[in-house]
């Protein structure tokens, strides 16, 4: 049989497992031009969480008792389709089940002989390329400059940081533990760190951290930590708006301190951006990443979680701060 997961019932404040739905149905058979996948390696994102919510965006909502879906890695078990064969893995956007067929349309073909195959989810896909565009294309950092990352131990925080690095910038990263802010330190080369969960005021630790100002915020988080960060802006400074995770699970959006005077004060720049944005980059991206990674400039980190019942629980835990890297479910 095939376990599914559905969405529930659309989540209130923080996600709970009520909110998803298992059911088991008959493995699907591959017509003709199909092929069917098993699931190998399931990536959850904070995104989702807007997902669940039925509000126009830049992505659908998931429909109600509709399997849910994100970046899966999956085996060709069986093969009708003259692109793929039996034992090949691909990526893509796949419903949240053990098995499902497709015409491999929207599929990419994943080399696990170049890099483990969890990579294609975290370092080498969508938080990989997040990182590197959203930090270059509009940042574009220069040398010597101040970058300050919130959500720094994440998927996506983790690699702007040692980017920032590598570009030669001076590089701060905001975390939610003593833990993380050590291995942010250690692991991935950040000059320093700072614990939100244990300051009381984020402008003064962010001054206190970055003496000469802030010249690139890359945001994963949005809220109060921002709040003190942007208070900390240089002239020319850019902001990059990747995400506000603080307020994803809001039910009215919070009031913050307005932003317009210190933007003209300081001509800086604050952009939104989703990574989609640059599919035309992708490839140059990735061959990057690769480059760096394989020249020993770049590291990552991923929790893993096993069995396919967690992937709900690795899902709400990423508003727990569970994770450091790229949170991933093993099936
Ligand atoms: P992630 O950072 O690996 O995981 C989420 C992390 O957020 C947690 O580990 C936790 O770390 C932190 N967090 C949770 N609740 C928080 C809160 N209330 N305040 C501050 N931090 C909190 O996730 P990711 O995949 O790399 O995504 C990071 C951000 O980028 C998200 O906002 C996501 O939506 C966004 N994103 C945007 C794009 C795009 O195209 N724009 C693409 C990918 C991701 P702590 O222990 O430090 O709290």
């Amino acid at each position: 049989m095939n376990l599914t997961i559905l969405l529930d019932k659309r989540p209130v404040g923080k996600p709970q497992l009520s909110d998803f739905k298992f059911i088991d149905e008959p493995i699907p058979e591959p017509g003709k031009g199909e092929i069917l996948l098993k699931t190998s390696y399931v990536s959850v994102d904070p995104y989702l969480r807007g997902r669940m919510i039925d509000a126009k965006s830049y992505a659908q909502p998931f429909e109600l008792q509709k399997a849910i879906s994100s970046g899966v890695i999956a085996e060709v078990i069986a093969s009708n389709h003259e692109g793929y064969l039996k034992g090949d893995f691909v990526s893509g956007l796949m419903a949240w089940s053990e098995y499902q067929k497709s015409d491999g349309s929207v599929l990419q073909k994943v080399n696990p002989s170049l890099a483990p195959l969890s990579a294609y989810l975290g370092i080498l896909g969508m938080t990989g390329l997040t990182a590197y565009l959203g930090l270059t294309e509009i940042g574009k950092p220069q040398k010597g400059e101040t970058l300050v990352v919130s959500g720094a131990a994440g998927a996506v925080g983790s690699v702007v940081g040692q980017i920032g690095k590598i570009l030669g910038c001076r590089v701060i990263g905001i975390a939610g533990s003593y833990e993380k802010v050590e291995m942010l330190k250690s692991k991935f080369g950040f000059d320093e760190g700072i614990n939100y969960k244990t300051t009381n005021n984020m402008k003064s630790a962010i001054e206190e951290k970055c003496p000469d100002g802030v010249d690139l915020y890359f945001d994963n988080v949005g809220g109060e930590i921002s709040d003190g960060v942007l208070a900390n802006i240089n002239k020319f400074a850019r902001i990059m708006v990747c995400g506000s995770i603080s307020v994803y699970n809001n039910t009215s959006v919070p009031m913050g301190p307005r932003v317009e005077s210190l933007l003209v004060k300081n001509s800086a720049l604050m952009q939104g951006f989703i990574v989609g944005n640059y599919a035309p980059k992708f490839p140059t991206a990735i061959g990057q990443l690769s480059a760096w990674l394989k020249e020993g400039k770049l590291t990552y980190s991923e929790t893993i979680v096993e069995g396919f019942d967690q992937i709900p629980q690795a899902f709400i835990d990423l508003f727990e701060g569970k994770n450091t890297g790229k949170m991933i479910v093993k099936i």
